[in-house]
């Protein structure tokens, strides 16, 4: 009969006891393979964008609002006081180069192009907030087959009154030979226009003048394309 060497235990366990650096490393390896894992998931389904308000675009060829039944010269809708409707001028948080941009259009005629060399006028220039109504005026007038004319815009000095919305470029006045008088007020206001006045024959002559609010706080020009007064006329140097 054979007999065996007695088996020692304690050397057994001994052996298979883990050793503590090995723990560690186990402990550190799982943490990165977990890592690992979360950066992969987030990769693969990125989470969605919080969610950025859309400028959207108005659509320009369209009236914004119905054509009043009659426009009398010397009237104006709504019919209330253009401060209360348009705002006061507030030329103390005007900024012209932040506030004005520069619109052009080769189917409307512009009366400063038209001026001498005297004349430093500028009636493509206007207010970033009257920007969409007058660019909607010129597609109903042009839809008409008729020519918008612009006579007035922003005018920081002269020919208005010292309360005039023209200092801000948040006014406008505007004639067309092919539609009457009436015809074209009606028109400024169906454009988006907030006030608009049918100026009978004066001294000035009849016109319709159109005034818009101020935009609000994080309100941009709605028109895309448009650059500031400062960049038309940094596009324009040599
Ligand atoms: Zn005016």
């Amino acid at each position: 009969m054979i007999s065996l060497p007695p088996h020692d235990i304690s050397t057994d366990a001994s052996r298979t006891r883990t050793p503590p650096w090995l723990r560690v490393l186990a402990v550190v390896l799982a943490v990165h393979l977990v890592v690992l894992l979360l950066w992969t998931v987030r990769r693969t389904h990125p989470q969605a964008p919080a969610s950025v308000p859309v400028e959207t675009r108005p659509d320009i060829t369209k009236p914004v609002r119905a054509a009043p039944p009659r426009f009398p010269a010397n009237t104006s809708l709504p019919a209330q006081r253009e401060m209360d409707v348009s705002g006061a001028l507030r030329l103390s948080s005007f900024s012209a180069g932040r506030d004005l941009v520069y619109v052009d259009d080769a189917r409307v005629w512009w009366e400063s192009d038209d001026d001498g060399e005297t004349d430093h006028e500028c009636d493509h220039t206007v207010h970033r907030a009257l920007e969409t109504p007058l660019r909607r005026l010129i597609e109903l007038v042009s839809a008409r087959g008729a020519r918008l004319k612009v006579q007035d815009t922003y005018r920081p000095t002269g020919i208005h009154n010292s309360r005039s919305l023209h200092q801000e470029g948040r006014a406008i006045d505007v004639t067309c030979d092919e539609i009457k008088m009436e015809e074209l007020a009606k028109l400024c206001w169906q454009a988006g226009f907030d006030w608009v006045l049918h100026e009978g024959p004066s001294r000035n002559g009849a016109h319709v003048h159109a005034s818009v609010r101020r935009l609000s706080a994080g309100q941009t020009a709605s028109t895309t394309g448009t650059v500031s007064v400062a960049q038309a006329a940094a596009a324009k140097k040599p």
